[in-house]
């Protein structure tokens, strides 16, 4: 599809100029704008950033009918309408909040033949309700005025995806309904079941395919160990990195796991600017009772589904016009934002699958310069959102095999957060299904840059017997013990604890005496994520203490293992 003589290839190139200013094309928005104007079906994988709406803007120019375009919400598509303004391209939208008079406008534009607007754009929910909506729709297609239909975001169709909408499945009427009129399907994230799902559940089985790389090259990954004194770290993360020539802290978000922790963070966040002291301006060196002069007013605010539809809106817009430096929010910022110049985003918890968390880091440098994407990561966050998973999944009912399916996902986020070795990119990556040659990341990521520094290699390594070794201190001590304890009978440790209990005694005692205590946790962490040992929570017997988590061993994990059925593997440093 790669070809600069279709008939419409001039017009493209002239159109992407002077509407939109720009003198080329990104990976695969030329072939896939051919291939949807040759009236093919078009299912197209890109990343965040990767420009995805320029593929079907700029041919809703070349065809003379309407194009349809599906969007999941009505900020996204508020935000879209505002950019073709800006281009003076002819739009509308039709959602719940649509005013009556724009409603009207819209309505007599579809009815112009051709139409009076080039684009429209509904939610799911419109088109699956709005017999009316279709009605219009029949109209345009037999006077061959329906140019094409676009499904925006459409791994929301997939129950095997992290954002599934059951309104995304009836879309399915599109290629029912109109099977001459081309869809082009739109998604950033999905792995190959999604993407599978996807074709089978919109029906365009014959569909042209591409996929771009899910790479980023311009984002440098990291995951840092959540402590106490993480927001602190967060402020000199930002001051070191996110910083302009004028010393100007720059555009970025926080995530965080809870309304409430998008308060805390953002408050902390907003005190711990204020006492910056940047030890090296004259007032800090003398330690003058004065305030840093290179201190920059920093500005925090927070953003969740809590605040009002207004507010929110107003937090966006500042954030946007960059007013607003640094948003702490919840997941539920950050789709269709458009911002190009977004220079850092830190996760304060971890997402809840790896593709969230790819899209949420791929807000960042979507003009394509140099971003950061941070992690801090804690294992009680894990089990914290595993727990919910599961009041979840008992409070609306949900089939054993969607709460599954969220706790591998989880898992999946867990294993990346784990693994202190392996290139982060690599990782990433072959969750997507791509190979990723690690000699490419080039210390970008944290793993290869400590690797560098160290001269390290890793190595997959056969750790069943450790396993086996956990898995008999794990029964000896009769099933009623927490993780640390574990590791501290399995690396022999003499402490209080292990000697009062006699612990000292049990057969596989100190059989991990070679293991680093970080190493050994990480290897017992594995073993709860991959399901060989199991987590039950004992709730607190006395005000004064946390719940605690003891772990057990999955029986059949354990057979299996022993007859050699199963092996466990795990990245090392080559010694
Ligand atoms: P996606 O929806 O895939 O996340 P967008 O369509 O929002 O990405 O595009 C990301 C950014 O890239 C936007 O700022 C957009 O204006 C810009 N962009 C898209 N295509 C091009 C291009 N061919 N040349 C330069 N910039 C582009």
């Amino acid at each position: 599809w790669k070809r600069s003589d279709f008939p419409w290839s001039a017009e493209l190139m002239a159109h992407n100029r002077t509407y939109f200013g720009y003198s080329s094309f990104r990976t695969d928005q030329e072939e896939i704008m051919n291939a949807t104007l040759s009236n093919k079906d078009v299912f197209a994988l890109m990343p965040t950033g990767g420009g995805k709406s320029l593929c079907y803007m700029l041919p809703s120019l070349c065809s003379a009918g309407l194009t349809v375009v599906i969007s999941p919400l009505v900020a996204l598509i508020q935000d879209q309408i505002a950019q073709l303004r800006v281009a003076n391209i002819e739009c509308g939208a039709l959602g719940s909040t649509t005013d009556d008079f724009e409603r009207r406008r819209i309505l007599s534009c579809l009815r112009q033949s051709p139409p009076g607007i080039r684009l429209l754009y509904v939610t799911p929910e419109k088109i699956a309700n709005s017999a009316f909506l279709l009605s219009v729709l029949d109209d345009l297609n037999s006077s061959n005025f329906l140019a094409r239909f676009v499904i925006d975001e459409a791994h929301c169709v997939s129950q095997w995806g992290h954002d599934f909408r059951k309104d995304y499945k009836e879309l399915r009427v599109f290629k029912m309904r109109y099977p001459q009129v081309p869809c082009l399907v739109l998604t950033a994230t999905a792995t190959q079941r999604v993407q599978e799902d996807i074709v089978q559940q919109l029906q365009i089985k014959s569909c042209v395919q591409f996929k771009s790389s899910f790479n980023r090259k311009n984002l440098r990954y990291e995951v840092r160990k959540k402590t106490k004194s993480c927001i602190e770290e967060i402020r000199n993360l930002i001051m070191e990195s996110c910083v302009d020539r004028f010393g100007n802290v720059q555009t970025g978000i926080i995530y965080c796991f809870s309304k409430f922790d998008c308060e805390k963070v953002s408050a902390e966040l907003n005190k711990k600017f204020a006492d910056y002291r940047c030890g090296k301006c004259f007032a800090c060196q003398r330690n003058l009772n004065r305030r840093c002069q290179n201190f920059r007013r920093v500005v925090v605010d927070f953003y969740h589904a809590g605040l009002e539809a207004e507010q929110r809106e107003l937090v966006q817009q500042k954030w946007s016009n960059d007013e607003v430096h640094i948003l702490c929010a919840t997941v539920a910022f950050g789709m269709g934002i458009n911002k190009p110049d977004v220079r850092f985003v830190i996760h304060y918890s971890l997402s809840k699958s790896l593709e969230g968390y790819h899209q949420e880091a791929g807000r960042a440098g979507r003009d394509l310069k140099t971003a950061i994407c941070v992690l801090f990561y804690r294992f009680s966050d894990y089990q914290k959102l595993k727990r919910l998973l599961e009041e979840s999944a008992k409070e609306h009912n949900a089939p054993r095999s969607q709460l599954e399916n969220n706790l591998e996902s989880l898992n999946g986020m867990v294993s990346y957060c784990e693994n202190a070795i392996e290139c982060r990119r690599s990782l990433l990556l072959r969750h997507f299904g791509e190979t990723f040659n690690k000699g490419l990341c080039k210390g970008t990521c944290d793993n290869c840059r400590n690797n560098q520094k160290s001269g390290k290699t890793y190595v997959t390594k056969d750790v069943t017997q450790d396993v086996l070794n956990v898995i008999a201190i794990v029964r000896e001590t009769g099933q009623t013990h927490s993780l640390t304890h574990i590791v501290d009978v399995f690396r022999g440790s003499k402490c209080a604890k292990v000697m009062r209990l006699r612990h000292n005694g049990v057969s596989a005692f100190g059989t991990g005496s070679k293991w680093l205590k970080t190493e050994a946790s990480r290897l017992v962490q594995k073993l709860v994520i991959d399901g060989i040992l199991t987590e039950k929570t004992q709730k607190a017997d006395n005000l004064y203490q946390t719940v605690t988590t003891l772990l057990r061993v999955c029986p059949k994990a354990e057979r299996d293992l022993k007859q050699g059925r199963r092996k466990v593997t795990l990245e090392v440093i080559e010694k």
